[in-house]
């Protein structure tokens, strides 16, 4: 089976991309967006974005095997044609908070432009459950855009995520961070702000690292898992989500509950799980 998968140089798209090339025998092509024109991106960010990339690609030539890499812009879109338009539309229905649809089409539109030119059966996306909170109202978006582009006959896969009940279940970014090889995560993008190195201190992936780092390095899958339980809980993921507050509900929740070093600290010993590194 041909395989094509969207490699930004990230965490999650790197691990996703490892996992394909010593866990199946399919022919994978990783291809890389330029996404620097992107309001979310910025031309400095997708220059180191690219470098990451090249890297990594080289690192699992090496260690892994073999595989193809292309690389190419994001599709320009006609969203005003769309099912659903370029604008900002809430979270869910009823809430305050608001995201723009615009990029989310472009990127899936890409993905399958992408699918189609390199004639892949499936496109494999590294989606992990802090992308999934907000039930199944953005898999229109996604599976529209993808099969115009696309064609008929190539599916798009989320493999890490499942929809049981009602509630994205699977694999989070902790998990993620806990699985990649140490040598291949030192080359990703690493931060959302600079690309490079360093930590922010600020952004999701530095807030991660640092909250691996700090709470869950000492334990075990059982540990992990009523880690991300209690994450969900306070950033209304997954089965949370419905009991976020339509008017103070914010996208960047999650950001809070992870810095939250003393409601950690409180929690790990009223569980009186793992022990504090
Ligand atoms: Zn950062």
């Amino acid at each position: 089976m041909k395989l094509m998968i969207p490699a930004s140089g990230g965490l999650d798209s790197t691990l996703l991309l490892y996992e394909a090339l010593t866990t199946t025998a399919h022919d994978v092509v990783a291809v890389h967006y330029d996404e620097g024109w992107l309001a979310v991106r910025d031309p400095r960010r997708e220059a180191l974005a690219a470098e990451a990339f090249d890297a990594i690609a080289a690192w699992l030539r090496r260690e892994a095997r073999e595989f193809r890499t292309l690389y190419g812009p994001t599709v320009e879109i006609d969203s005003s044609s769309a099912p659903f338009p370029n604008a900002e539309r809430p979270v869910r229905p009823g809430f305050a908070e608001t995201e723009r649809t615009g990029w989310h089409h472009e990127i899936f539109a890409t993905h399958g432009h992408y699918a189609g030119e390199t004639g892949a059966d499936e496109a494999w996306v590294a989606l992990n459950t802090w992308n999934r909170r907000r039930d199944t109202a953005w898999l229109g978006i996604e599976r529209v855009a993808f099969r115009d582009r696309a064609g008929p006959g190539r599916a798009l896969r989320y493999p890490w995520l499942a929809f049981r009940n009602g509630v994205w279940t699977g694999r989070s970014r902790l998990g993620n961070l806990r699985r990649i090889p140490a040598e291949l995560h030192a080359l990703t993008t690493r931060c959302y702000r600079d690309g490079g190195p360093g930590d922010c201190g600020a952004c999701l992936s530095c807030l991660a690292r640092v909250f691996h780092d700090r709470w869950c390095r000492s334990l075990d899958d059982v540990g992990l898992a009523r880690i991300e339980e209690r994450i969900e809980e306070l950033a209304y993921f997954g089965r949370h989500f419905d009991k976020a507050d339509a008017a103070t509900y914010r996208h960047r929740q999650i950001d809070d509950v992870l810095r939250d070093e003393e409601g950690w600290r409180a929690w790990f010993n009223a569980e009186g799980i793992g022990s504090e590194v």
